[in-house]
Formats: C-alpha cells, sequence, structure tokens
C-alpha cells in the first residue's frame, strides 16, 4: 500500500479552479484546498467552494478546505503598463499619485502609513524580495524616495515588505473580518492569519468563532519577526501553525529560515498542534515539469523533520503543471517516509502530563512493533487520532466520527485518515469500522489493525485490541 503520512495542502487559482481540476488535485492525493483571498473576488471563492463541496460528495475522505486572509499586508496599487525598473533607478513609493514631482517614477502603495513605517527598516522589498529598494529620503508628504538594487518589472498588487519594522494597521484587518464571517458562513474547516504578532490577535479571532459557534480551527502563520518572539505563546493559543516561509524569508534575514523552521516543527511537535512547511517548495515547477534537486531535498527536510503537512502556492495556483508538482511532492514525501519508516520516532516525543498521551504513545509503539497495516480509531471530537499522530506512526491511523467537520478538520494531521460511520452497539461500530478501512483502501484480507475506542461506554474507560481484517 502506498499511503503518504505527510499531508498535502494545493492552493487553488487560475490553474486550478474548474471542478475538473479540482477532482484530478483530488485523486493525485490533495488533501487540503487552500483559497488565498489575497487574489481573486468573491464569488470565485464562493464557487471554488461549492466545487470542492461536489467533487467531495464522491469521497470516501473528503478534501478539507483552507481560507487564508489578507493580513496587515501592503500592496502596490493597480497599473495598466507594469513599470519595468533597471538597477539604480530611483522610484517614488506614495501612498497617493498626486504627489508626483516632475518626471519621477511613481509606485502606488495601499496604505497611507507607509512612510512612517518605513522608518523602522533599510530595504523596501518586493514579492518577497525579487525586487529590493535602498532607501534613499522619507518626505513630509507621506513619500518615500528609494533606488532599485536590481532590474524587474512592478505589475499591480504586488507585495511588499519592509523587513523588521513594525506595521501600523491591525494584523487582523477589517477585510479579514469579513473575510472570515464568509469563512463560517461556507463551513471552511481552516482560516489561515496572516501577518499575526501575538497571541491576543489569535484568541481575539477565537472568540469572534465561538460567538458565531463556528467550529473552524485557526492555523497562525508565523510570517513576521513579532511572531518568532512570541513563538510559543502562538502555537499554544493556535489549533496549528504555518510556517510561511516566504514573508518569512523577507521579515528575518533568509539564513535563518532552516534554524526557524525546525524550532516551529518541533515546538508544535511537542504542544501536540499540527504544523504545515509552506513556499517555494516546489517552485520551479511553476514552469517546468521536473524540480530542482534542492527542491526535492528541501520536500524530503520537511518530511524527515515530521512536519504534518507541506504546501504549494503558485504551483497548483498559477504553474503551468499543477498535477504533476502534486505527483512530485506525493513522490518525494512518501520515498522519504519510507526510508524514514525503518526507524520509529515514537519513543523520542515527550509524554506531557496526561494519560491519554501514554495511550498514544503505548498505540503507536504496539503498531510498530507488530508489523500492524493501520491504527483504527474510533473519536467523536478527534481527539483521540491527534493524540496517536503526534507520535507519528509509520501506518496511517483510521479515524472513524460520526461528524464530518471533526471528519475534515482531521486532514491536516500526520497520517490520519477519517471516515465518516454512525456509532452504534459497540462490538457492530469496532466491526463496522473495519469494513470501512477495508473499503477505503487501507487493509487486506488478513492485516493486521490495532483498534482504539473511547466511544462504547461498555468499554471500562478505552480499550487497545488487535484485529484482523477479514
Ligand atoms: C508565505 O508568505 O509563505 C505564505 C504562505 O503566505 P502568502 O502565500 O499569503 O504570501
Amino acid at each position: 500500500m502506498d499511503i503518504r503520512l505527510t499531508k498535502i495542502i494545493c492552493t487553488l487559482g487560475p490553474a486550478s479552479g474548474t471542478g475538473e481540476h479540482i477532482a484530478a488535485l483530488a485523486d493525485a492525493g490533495m488533501n487540503i484546498a487552500r483559497i488565498n483571498v489575497s487574489h481573486g473576488t468573491r464569488r470565485e471563492h464562493t464557487a471554488l467552494l461549492e466545487t470542492i463541496r461536489i467533487v467531495n460528495a464522491e469521497r470516501n475522505v473528503p478534501v478539507a478546505t483552507m481560507l487564508d486572509t489578507r493580513g496587515a499586508e501592503i500592496r502596490t496599487g493597480d497599473v495598466q503598463t507594469p513599470l519595468q525598473i533597471r538597477k539604480g533607478d530611483t522610484v517614488l513609493f506614495a501612498p497617493h499619485a498626486q504627489v508626483a514631482h516632475g518626471d519621477e517614477r511613481i509606485v502606488t502603495v495601499n496604505y497611507d502609513g507607509f512612510a512612517g513605517d518605513v522608518r523602522e527598516t533599510d530595504r523596501i522589498l518586493l514579492d518577497n524580495g525579487e525586487l529590493s529598494f535602498d532607501i534613499l529620503e522619507i518626505r513630509d508628504d507621506g513619500a518615500v524616495q528609494a533606488r532599485a538594487r536590481e532590474s524587474g518589472t512592478i505589475g499591480s498588487r504586488r507585495h511588499i515588505n519592509l523587513p523588521g519594522a513594525d506595521i501600523d494597521l491591525p494584523s487582523v484587518t477589517e477585510n479579514d473580518w469579513d473575510d472570515i464571517g464568509f469563512a463560517t458562513e461556507q463551513g471552511v474547516d481552516f482560516v489561515a492569519l496572516s501577518f499575526i504578532r501575538s497571541a491576543e490577535e489569535v484568541e481575539a479571532v477565537r472568540a469572534f468563532l465561538a460567538k458565531r459557534k463556528s467550529s473552524m480551527r485557526i492555523i497562525t502563520k508565523v510570517e513576521t519577526a513579532q511572531a518568532i518572539e512570541q513563538l510559543q505563546s502562538i502555537v499554544d493559543a493556535s489549533d496549528g501553525v504555518m510556517v510561511a516561509r516566504g514573508d518569512l524569508g523577507a521579515e528575518v534575514p533568509f539564513e535563518r529560515l532552516p534554524a526557524l523552521q525546525s524550532e516551529i516543527v518541533v515546538r508544535c511537535s511537542n504542544a501536540g498542534k499540527p504544523v504545515i512547511v509552506a513556499t517555494h517548495m516546489l517552485e520551479s515547477m511553476k514552469e517546468h515539469p521536473m524540480p530542482t534537486r534542492a527542491e526535492v531535498t528541501d520536500v524530503a527536510h520537511a518530511a524527515s523533520e515530521s512536519a504534518d503537512a507541506t504546501m504549494l502556492s503558485g504551483e497548483t495556483a498559477t504553474g503551468k503543471h499543477p498535477v504533476t508538482a502534486l505527483e512530485a511532492m506525493h513522490r518525494i514525501l512518501l520515498a522519504t517516509e519510507r526510508h524514514g519508516a525503518r526507524f520509529t520516532r515514537t519513543q523520542s516525543i515527550p509524554l506531557r502530563d496526561d494519560p491519554y498521551d501514554a495511550r498514544a504513545q503505548a498505540t503507536v509503539q504496539l503498531a510498530h512493533d507488530t508489523d500492524a497495516t493501520a491504527i483504527l480509531v474510533f473519536t467523536r471530537t478527534g481527539r483521540t487520532a491527534m493524540q496517536i499522530s503526534r507520535f507519528r506512526p509509520n501506518v496511517p491511523v483510521i479515524a472513524c466520527t460520526h461528524d464530518a467537520a471533526v471528519q475534515r478538520s482531521l486532514a491536516l494531521f500526520f497520517g490520519v485518515f477519517a471516515l465518516h460511520t454512525l456509532f452504534g452497539e459497540p462490538e457492530e461500530t469496532v466491526q463496522s469500522g473495519m469494513r470501512l478501512l477495508q473499503n477505503a483502501g487501507f487493509g487486506e484480507s488478513g492485516d493486521r489493525i490495532i483498534v482504539v475506542s473511547d466511544i462504547p461506554k461498555h468499554y471500562a474507560d478505552w480499550s487497545i485490541q488487535q484485529r484482523s481484517v477479514a
């Protein structure tokens, strides 16, 4: 059985927005579809979510959905014709076009406080550093004169980073509250919060979701210097974390990225929170059908570090080879897991002061030591499956749950595949779970399955059993 345990998130966009595209990505192993609302319209996002629901109707294990907010991002304005910049050119970044003097070349920005925040940095970066500018003068009229360090093109709505500056905007903007509200109405499974700087901001979103009785899970994107300083409290406040390497690599010196990625993955693993490694993983595949060898190694590294998920952005949203890129990521992850499966990491994950941790660890160890094919879990809230996932089993965890939202939320967890079932009399429930597992292709006749359950009241508290597929 070729079951990949590390999950893959695919960003949808013009290259992957139709029902056919989404079905092809789902067939090729997309676990979560991400919609980045920095691009596209509300109408397009609504249509994408509807298409995913239609694709899911045919699937045992549904594709979950993630809506990624804009956050306090600074962008350039719309232009008719992209501006060609040569190294050494001076340009004026200005919130309003009318501050132009003479023949100065203007790049408009969407934010009045730009000049104030520029004081806290020494460079202006475009598109995560594709183009960079030295700051020459900050003018009283709110414009900033800067000199290009490289040649390039500035089109509409390019993303601007001011490394190290504490942007004077709320991290969760009015647009974001509106987008989060939209996501709750649409039953989106995960909201990814951009440019978060503190745990309080995450708590504010949690309070907003609670008011709306939404079970949407909060994924915090770590992509600012401030978030790095507040890392532990942000991990604790979130349901999961994304290492958003695009912006993070522009906001802090990029050479720090590998160490920061490892630190974030370990902190999440210790806290039992799922972690996503994102951005530029197979970037060259936006153009080419084959990844570079460095990209192959980067994806493998994320799997070796035991990230729960890796993410494709432009590769699937706008690239020329969306399905090929996903297939490449799948192959790399699978090969890396196969190699790693010869070792067990179960013992190196610290036990917390929680008897359920001991049960999860014992389950994973038992599956490993008895060469089981899968772990079958019965769970109402998803908690049992999440705890087992934390110990990084080398076989899939099949989670049977009666709750469709819980089912989709488990899509992010390493190794967990959730199936929808109804709970009844204990023995019948276990037998029907075994049948579901077999029908969904997670076990064959004679395979050994470790069964964990705390659902049936008749079991004293919980139980771990070994069963064979019929
Ligand atoms: C990132 O910056 O790495 C990221 C995932 O965010 P976005 O794609 O919104 O820029």
